[in-house]
C-alpha cells in the first residue's frame, strides 16, 4: 500500500518536472496573458464606446426635458438655452425617458421639481458634488431605485436668467442601459476559460504526440542490458527526434561491435593461453606417468620452456594493448631521427634474419626527424621487420629490404619508411583484417595445427597482436601503416609518420 502511495508520488512528482507539464504550462501562461491584453482592450474600447451613446443620450435627454426641440445645441450649452427661456422656472417635461433623472435644483442644492426614474429623497442621495459643477460625472444611483444599471452619467448646468443663476438643472442617463458591457465581460471571460481549457487539453496532447519518440527512446534505452545490444529505435520520419533516434541506433551499433570485439578479444585471449597451458599439462602428466629417460626429460622441459615463452610474449603484448586501451600509454614527444632508429632495428635483428636465413638489407635511408616515443617507434619497426623475417624464411632466396624516405603531401612533409619482403604473402581477403586483434592470415603457419608442438616453432609462432600493436603506435603518432602485397610474392608494409616540422 506504501509502495503504492510512494509510485504514485514519484509519478506525480515525475510529471510537474516533466517538459511536456513544463512546455504546456509555459504555453497556456502565454497565450492567457496575451488573450488577457487582447480582452482587456476590446473590454476598454467597448466601455469607450457605450460612454460616448451615453453622452449623446444624454444631449438628448437634455432637449427633452426642455419640452422643445434644441437639438443643433450640445449639452454644453443647456446653460445658453435656459438663459433665454422666457422667464419663470422652466417646465420639466414630463416625456422624459423612463430610466432617466431629471430635477430642477434651487441655487442651495435643494430639489426643486424633479421626474424619471428617482424620487427627490433618491436623488438627494446620490453621490454628486450637488449643486453646479462643470462637466459629466458618473455616479451609482441608490440601491433603493431597484434598477439593474446603476450606473449613470450626470449633467447639472445652471439656469441663467438675466445674466443670474436662478437654479440648476441635473440630468442623468444609465451609462450602459442594455448591460453591454457586462455581457461582454462574461463573454470574453467565458471565452477566454474555454480557450485556455482548450489549449490545456491541446497541448498535452500534442506535447504527448510529439514527445512520443523519447519515451520510445526512454523505454528501449531501459531495456538495452549487456547482452541485448541488438535493440534498436527504427524511428520513423524526417524530423530532430528521429534524427536523435537514429544517432542513437548508431550509437548502439557502435557500442555493440565493440562489446563483440571485446568478447571476440577475450575468447581469443583464453583461447590463445590454454593451447600451451594444455601442452604443458599433457607432457607432464605423461612424463610424470611413467619414469622416462633424462633425454626425454630434458626435450619435455624444453617443450615447456618453449611454451611459456610464448606464453610470457602473449601476455607482455595482451597488457601492451590493454593498457594502450586504457590510455595508460605515456608516450614521450621528442625528436627522433627515424634513419638512425631504424638502423638500430635492423641491426638488432640480423641475428633472427640469420638463423632463419634471410637476407636483410638496409635500403636508402634518408635523415629525417620525426617527434614521437623512440620505445614504442621502435618496437612498431621491430614487429614488422621479425613479421617479413618471419614470413619470408622459407621461401627460396629470403630477402628482406629496409628503406625510408620523406614526401610531401596536402602542404605536409611525411617520413616513411618501407619494409619489403619476398615471402609468402597475403591474399587479398585477408589483407581488410590484417590489423584485427587475434587475426592471422597464414593458418597454416601458426603453430597450432600441431598440439604435440615442435620446440622451435612454439618459440617462433605468432601471437596475432604484432600488427594490432604497430597500428596503435602509428595512430598514437599521427601515421598510418599501409600493407601492399600479392599472395605468393611478398609484402610491402609502410609506415607514413608526420615529420617534425610541417611545410608552412
Ligand atoms: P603474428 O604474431 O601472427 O605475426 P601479426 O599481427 O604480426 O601476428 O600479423 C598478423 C598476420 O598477418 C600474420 O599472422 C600473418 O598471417 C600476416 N602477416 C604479417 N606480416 C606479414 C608478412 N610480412 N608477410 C606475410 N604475412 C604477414
Amino acid at each position: 500500500m506504501k509502495s503504492r502511495e510512494k509510485i504514485s508520488k514519484q509519478s506525480i512528482f515525475n510529471f510537474y518536472h516533466s517538459i511536456r507539464f513544463r512546455l504546456v504550462i509555459w504555453f497556456v501562461l502565454i497565450l492567457g496573458v496575451v488573450m488577457v491584453i487582447f480582452s482587456g482592450f476590446i473590454f476598454w474600447r467597448q466601455s469607450q464606446d457605450i460612454h460616448s451613446i451615453a453622452l449623446g443620450r444624454l444631449n438628448v435627454t437634455i432637449e427633452h426635458t426642455l419640452g422643445q426641440s434644441e437639438a443643433e445645441h450640445g449639452f454644453e450649452q443647456a446653460q445658453n438655452v435656459f438663459s433665454v427661456l422666457p422667464g419663470g422656472t422652466p417646465e420639466l417635461n414630463t416625456n422624459v425617458q423612463v430610466d432617466s433623472v431629471v430635477a430642477i435644483l434651487a441655487t442651495d442644492g435643494s430639489i426643486i421639481q424633479s421626474t424619471g426614474i428617482l424620487s427627490t429623497n433618491q436623488i438627494g442621495q446620490l453621490n454628486l458634488p450637488l449643486p453646479g459643477w462643470k462637466g459629466v460625472e458618473q455616479a451609482s444611483i441608490p440601491k433603493t431605485a431597484a434598477i439593474q444599471n446603476d450606473r449613470y452619467l450626470f449633467i447639472n448646468p445652471a439656469i441663467v436668467q438675466n445674466g443670474v443663476i436662478t437654479g440648476y438643472l441635473l440630468v442623468g442617463v444609465p451609462l450602459d442601459p442594455n448591460n453591454q458591457l457586462r455581457r461582454l465581460l462574461v463573454t470574453l471571460v467565458i471565452g477566454n476559460l474555454l480557450t485556455l481549457a482548450i489549449a490545456l487539453t491541446g497541448g498535452f496532447w500534442l506535447a504527448d504526440q510529439a514527445l512520443r519518440p523519447v519515451q520510445t527512446i526512454t523505454q528501449t534505452a531501459r531495456q538495452i542490458g549487456e547482452t541485448d545490444l541488438n535493440r534498436r529505435l527504427h524511428l520513423p520520419g524526417r524530423d530532430e527526434l528521429s534524427e536523435l533516434g537514429n544517432t542513437f541506433d548508431d550509437m548502439l551499433d557502435r557500442l555493440q561491435a565493440a562489446f563483440m570485439r571485446q568478447k571476440q578479444f577475450t575468447a581469443d585471449a583464453s583461447h590463445e593461453l590454454r593451447t600451451p597451458l594444455t601442452i604443458i599439462e599433457l607432457e607432464t602428466s605423461r612424463m610424470l606417468s611413467n619414469r622416462r629417460s633424462v633425454d626425454e626429460y630434458e626435450r619435455v622441459l624444453r617443450t615447456i620452456q618453449s611454451e611459456n615463452k610464448f606464453m610470457i610474449r602473449l601476455v607482455t603484448n595482451l597488457l601492451a594493448l590493454a593498457r594502450m586501451d586504457a590510455g595508460q600509454m605515456s608516450l614521450k614527444s621528442e625528436p627522433v631521427d627515424l634513419g638512425g632508429l631504424v638502423s638500430e632495428v635492423i641491426e638488432r635483428m640480423a641475428p633472427l634474419a640469420k638463423a632463419q636465413g634471410v637476407n636483410l638489407n638496409i635500403g636508402d635511408l634518408t635523415d629525417i626527424t620525426i617527434t614521437g616515443d623512440r620505445s614504442t617507434l621502435t618496437q612498431m619497426f621491430t614487429n614488422l621487420v621479425e613479421n617479413a623475417i618471419k614470413y619470408s624464411a622459407g621461401v627460396a632466396n629470403p630477402r628482406v629490404d629496409v628503406s625510408s624516405g620523406k614526401r610531401e603531401e596536402a602542404d605536409r612533409v611525411l617520413a616513411w619508411v618501407r619494409v619489403q619482403d619476398n615471402g609468402i604473402g597475403i591474399a587479398a581477403e585477408h589483407q581488410a583484417r590484417l590489423f584485427d586483434r587475434f587475426y592471422q592470415a597464414d593458418s597454416s603457419r601458426t603453430r597450432r595445427a600441431n598440439v604435440e608442438g615442435d620446440t622451435n616453432e612454439a618459440e617462433s609462432s605468432g601471437t596475432g597482436l604484432g600488427l594490432a600493436i604497430a597500428q596503435w603506435i602509428a595512430h598514437a603518432h599521427h601515421g598510418e601503416i599501409h600493407v601492399e602485397s600479392i599472395g605468393g610474392q611478398g609484402s610491402i608494409f609502410e609506415v607514413v609518420l608526420p615529420a617534425g616540422n610541417p611545410v608552412n
